[in-house]
C-alpha cells in the first residue's frame, strides 16, 4: 500500500443501512486504484477480505474479461406503482429488481408494484423480487405464489427469509428459483448455501468475499449461477464488481451493479452508470480524479482519523493471523 490514501465521504440520494453518507478510502497501487469501504457495523476480522479486494484492484491483478459489457438490473424501492413504472421505463434495463415486504406496507402494495413493473418491462423483461430476509417461511410460501402470478412469472426471489435453513425449506416448496444474498457475507457462506441446497442463484459481492479472483474461485467451486452485486461502492470500487461480472464464464442474469446513481457525487469524472441497461467493462479501476478538485468529497479530519485507525487495526489483525499461521505451520 502507498502513502496515497484518501478518505472520502459521499452524500447519498437514498438512506441505506441507516446512513446518508458513504465513507471509505481509496489508494493507488502499481496497476490502478483500490477502494476499501466496509460498512461501519462490520468488525475487524470481517473487513479484512474487503481490503484484499482493494489491494487486488490497486495491483491491477484482475483476470481477463470474457465479455465487453455487463447487463445490470434496475432497482425499484418500496415506492408506489406509478413511481415504480417510471423508474423501470427510464432505466433502459431489461431486468428489474423490486423490493418487497417493506415494513409498513402490505402484500397488496407489493402486488401493485410488481404488476406495474411487469407492465413497464413488457412481456420479455425479467422481474425479480428482493425480500431482504423479511418473511417467515409461511409468509414466503404464500407471498411468492401471489407475486409470481402478479409478475407473470418471477425470474427469482432474493433472500425470502433470513437463514440458510429457511431458504432451503422455501426452495423445496416453491417453483420459483431462490437467490441467496444476505446469506453470503463471508467466504465460507457460499459453500454452506450449496451444501444445504438453499439457493438456485448466488449473489456475490467482491469486497466482502475478498476480491475478483476469490469470487471467481467460489463461483467455480459452488457450481451455481452467480449474480454480481455491489456493496454500494463509488465508481472506483464498482470497477472491481464489473471485472468479476466480466470474467465469469457464464452470466445468465443481470447484475446489481447499477448503484452509483444512489450517490449525489462521485470520485471520478465519468461515473460508471449504465446506459441502455449495460455497463462497460474497464481494464482497470478509474482514478478518483475529483478528490483533487473537490475538497467537499473528502472526509473530515475526525472521520479520516477513524478510517486510518480502522485500517491499522485490520493490518495488525492480518499480521497476527499470519503469525499464528506460521507458528501452527512450524509446529506441524
Ligand atoms: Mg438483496
Amino acid at each position: 500500500m502507498t502513502d496515497q490514501v484518501h478518505v472520502f465521504a459521499l452524500p447519498m440520494t437514498t438512506r441505506f443501512r441507516g446512513i446518508t453518507e458513504r465513507e471509505g478510502l481509496v489508494f493507488a497501487g502499481t496497476g490502478g486504484w483500490g477502494e476499501w469501504s466496509p460498512f461501519l457495523d462490520y468488525d475487524t476480522p470481517e473487513i479484512e477480505p474487503w481490503l484484499r479486494c482493494a489491494e487486488e484492484a490497486a495491483a491491477g491483478d484482475w483476470p481477463a474479461p470474457v465479455r465487453e459489457s455487463v447487463p445490470v438490473n434496475a432497482t425499484v424501492p418500496a415506492v408506489g406503482p406509478e413511481r415504480a413504472h417510471e423508474i423501470v421505463s427510464r432505466s433502459g434495463c431489461a431486468t428489474a429488481k423490486v423490493k418487497v415486504a417493506d415494513p409498513g406496507q402490505s402484500l397488496a402494495d407489493d402486488i401493485a408494484r410488481v404488476e406495474a413493473v411487469r407492465d413497464a418491462l413488457g412481456p420479455t423483461g425479467r422481474v425479480r423480487i428482493d425480500v431482504n430476509g423479511l418473511w417467515t417461511v409461511d409468509e414466503a410460501l404464500a407471498a411468492i405464489k401471489v407475486l409470481d402470478r402478479a409478475a407473470g412469472g418471477l425470474e427469482y426471489v432474493e433472500q425470502p427469509c433470513l437463514t440458510v435453513e429457511e431458504l432451503a425449506e422455501v426452495r423445496r416448496k416453491v417453483n420459483v428459483p431462490i437467490a441467496a444474498d444476505e446469506s453470503i457475507r463471508r467466504a465460507a457462506d457460499p459453500y454452506r448455501v450449496r451444501d444445504l441446497e438453499a439457493a438456485d442463484v448466488a449473489v456475490l459481492k467482491v469486497q466482502p468475499l475478498g476480491g475478483v479472483r476469490a469470487c471467481l474461485r467460489i463461483a467455480e467451486d459452488i457450481e451455481l449461477p452467480c449474480v454480481v452485486s455491489s456493496a454500494l461502492e463509488t465508481s472506483v470500487g464498482m470497477a472491481a464488481g464489473i471485472a468479476l461480472a466480466a470474467a465469469l464464464p457464464e452470466l445468465p442474469y443481470a447484475c446489481g451493479l447499477g448503484t452509483v446513481s444512489m450517490f449525489h457525487e462521485d470520485l471520478v469524472v465519468t461515473s460508471l452508470l449504465p446506459s441502455g441497461g449495460v455497463l462497460p467493462v474497464l481494464g482497470a479501476s478509474p482514478a478518483p480524479e475529483r478528490l483533487e478538485t473537490d475538497p467537499a468529497l473528502r472526509a473530515t479530519p475526525e472521520r479520516a482519523a477513524f478510517w486510518s485507525k480502522r485500517l491499522a487495526d485490520v493490518l495488525a489483525y492480518r499480521q497476527n493471523q499470519n503469525g499464528e499461521r506460521n507458528i501452527r505451520g512450524y509446529g506441524n
